[in-house]
């Protein structure tokens, strides 16, 4: 019997990781052709300013709809781009869509609405990133000032000299920099109060334990403060509930963002065009 169970998991386990890395060969190669062939789009997902509870910003998340697999999730692909470093001309691709869209609402609806776009370690260490970044404002018409991109901790700690000469070159643009995932990665606020950033968001973990550990909440509380004391903005991640949001509120963070504030959705869902709306 324990021969059979064993035989029994070892071919299952078999299959699976034949399947995984079967996927994982076949999506690395298609994703060479995701931008010629226009399959990648980009979701955004509104952050709401918690004193007037508006929305001030969008993040924008990048989608692939595969012919074959249906949609893939940024999960699953940035990491093979990281990889294989298609993530350079996916990223620069990814903010020219998003520039392009979000400068077009902010003229045809006269709002002064900010991109949040993510940033992979590897495109801060490419040269022509300040490039890429100044093409897609000029190209797109959208203000320096509206744009924030989003970088994790992990990516600024690993080579800190490096990452603040080009943190401080693309803020020299007018653009802002955000901390993203704050309290996943290794560093400490006193590291990042000397990176010329604006924003810091805490990481959705953070924000799913509120409510049931008392503990989280005290966290919480100190890196709001903090923050603020060294003129951070803080934005909470994964706000999924009421009381999430209720908490987060009090605890004096700036901006939300999460499935309750809203998820992210195609942009003609976002800002229906005008023949759809009622
Ligand atoms: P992120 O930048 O931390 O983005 C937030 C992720 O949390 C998004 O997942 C979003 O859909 C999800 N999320 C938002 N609110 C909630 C919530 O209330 N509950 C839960 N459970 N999840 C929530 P998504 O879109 O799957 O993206 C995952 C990650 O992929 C992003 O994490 C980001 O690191 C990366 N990514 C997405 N687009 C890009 C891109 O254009 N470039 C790069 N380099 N990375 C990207
Ligand atoms: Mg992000
Ligand atoms: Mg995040
Ligand atoms: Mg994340």
């Amino acid at each position: 019997q324990a021969k059979a169970h064993g035989g029994g998991r070892c071919a299952f386990f078999g299959v699976d990781l034949r399947e995984r890395v079967q996927r994982h060969m076949v999506l690395e190669q298609d994703l060479r052709h995701a931008v010629a062939n226009d399959e990648l789009w980009v979701a955004y997902q509104p952050v709401v300013d918690l004193r007037g509870d508006r929305m001030v910003a969008v993040e924008g998340l990048l989608r692939w709809s595969h012919p074959l697999h249906g949609t893939v999730s940024p999960g699953e692909f940035i990491p093979l781009a990281e990889e294989s470093d298609l993530i350079v001309p996916i990223g620069a691709h990814m903010l020219r869509l998003a520039t392009r869209q979000i400068a077009a609402e902010r003229e045809r609806h006269d709002l002064d609405l900010h991109l949040n776009a993510n940033l992979s370690p590897r495109q801060l260490e490419d040269p022509d990133l300040l490039d890429h970044v100044q093409h897609a404002l000029a190209d797109s018409g959208l203000p320096a000032h509206a744009l924030c991109l989003e970088i994790t901790e992990n990516a600024i700690m690993q080579d800190t000299t490096a990452a603040t000469r080009i943190l401080t070159a693309l803020r020299e643009l007018g653009i802002f920099l955000a901390i993203d995932d704050f309290g996943t990665g290794y560093s400490s606020l006193a590291q990042l109060r000397r990176l010329p950033v604006d924003i810091l968001k805490i990481d959705r973990t953070f924000v799913t334990d509120l409510g049931t550990c008392d503990e989280v909440e005290v966290i919480v509380a100190g890196i709001v403060a903090m923050s603020h004391a060294v003129g951070l903005d803080v934005v909470a991640e994964g706000i999924e509930t009421a009381a999430q949001l209720a908490i987060i509120r009090d605890l004096g963070c700036d901006q939300g963002q999460g499935y309750h504030l809203g998820k992210p959705y195609p942009i003609g869902e976002l800002f229906p065009p005008p023949a759809d709306r009622r």
